[in-house]
């Protein structure tokens, strides 16, 4: 089994200069001012495709052969990483045939097919599309792009990590949301060789925390998948897991859980307070920042905000849900 370490972080760094943006990492005033802490966001919802899945996905493309990249890639998602590999498979010059579950929204399939990805949809769950991919892999000899659990996936995601304590190295904790844990292995893995002393925190929604549950049984295990507000989290670890479960377990220093409620209320609080449209997975962490469940003692924060891919309608509904339920004024919604 290979490994990750963080001269692979730096690595990727410069490979993937060309293809994505060095994100600003940004005060929040409403939340410095609500919690009494500072708060930074790194907005990594600005890159192209509406999330930070393009760090991943230019490493691993970027490493392919020409033969390889002239047969094409393939990959499977819940949306994010499908439309990253889209875009990159175009802007390095190869096919790429995405595999969605029905489950995907219809805006992040139509994302994909913009970007001149041609999706193939199979089945009800995350599973049944990863299982075509790996058909397609076999049948056409295409290149699987894996979603999270791969050397050079992990490398590329935690480039973001090292953006973030090379500008802020006076943060004590980072919030990070937390599927597969691509990003959150990354992520740690570099920040804790850098500034051992800052605090790693892993996020999911309590709908299908597939890693979460997988560190308290202390192996990877399987968990329903639950629809949720934070859908790009949906999606299990893999029982065969070789690198993002053992990177959570060594060097992240807490899991937390948000629900469905708190992730809607962070939806309205970044719409109404911050004029910022996220997507569901992005606001976990400041959905238990600001969830009365949990307190945080560190005085510095960061968040990770990975995505603003949200269907508009959804956000919507959810924005004048917050609002009645605050009693205020709907009509005009
Ligand atoms: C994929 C994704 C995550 C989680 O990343 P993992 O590496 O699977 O843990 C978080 N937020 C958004 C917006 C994503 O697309």
């Amino acid at each position: 089994m290979g490994r990750i370490n963080s001269l692979e972080i730096f690595r990727a760094r410069k490979r993937i200069a060309p293809y994505i943006h060095k994100t600003p990492l940004l005060p929040s005033l409403s939340l410095c001012a609500s919690l009494g802490k500072r708060v930074y966001l790194k907005m990594d919802m600005l890159q192209e495709t509406g999330s930070f899945k393009v760090r991943g996905a230019a490493n691993f493309i970027s490493h392919l052969s020409s033969k390889e990249r002239e047969r094409g890639v393939v990959a499977y998602s819940t949306g994010n990483h499908g439309k990253a590999v889209a875009y990159m498979a175009k802007r390095m010059g190869c096919k790429a045939k995405i595999c969605l579950s029905s489950l995907v929204p219809e805006n992040k399939r139509r994302g994909i097919e913009e970007l001149g990805g041609e999706v193939v949809i199979s089945g009800q769950a995350q599973d049944e599309a990863k299982e075509r991919a790996k058909e397609l892999e076999e049948e056409e000899g295409l290149s699987l792009v894996p979603p999270f659990d791969d050397p050079l996936i992990i490398s590329g995601q935690g480039t973001m990590g090292l953006e973030i304590i090379e500008e802020r190295p006076e943060v004590e904790a980072l919030l990070v949301p937390l599927s597969g844990g691509g990003l959150l292995g990354g992520v740690a893995q570099v920040v804790k060789r850098i500034s051992p002393q800052c605090r790693i925190y892993g996020i999911s929604m309590e709908r299908g925390a597939a890693m979460h549950a997988s560190q308290k049984a202390g192996c990877p295990v399987l968990v329903e998948e639950e629809s949720t507000l934070a859908d790009s989290l949906q999606g299990g670890i893999l029982l065969d897991n070789q690198y993002t479960f053992s990177l959570v377990r060594e060097h992240v220093d807490d899991l937390f859980l948000v629900t469905e409620e708190e992730i809607e209320r962070a939806l309205w609080w970044f719409f109404f307070q911050e004029n910022l449209i996220l997507e569901g997975a992005a606001v976990v962490g400041a959905a238990a920042l600001l969830s009365p469940r949990y307190s945080f003692k560190e005085k510095e924060m960061a968040l990770i905000l990975s995505g603003r891919n949200i269907d508009g309608k959804l956000l919507i509904d959810v924005v004048g849900r917050e609002r009645r339920a605050k009693g205020e004024i709907v009509d005009d919604l």
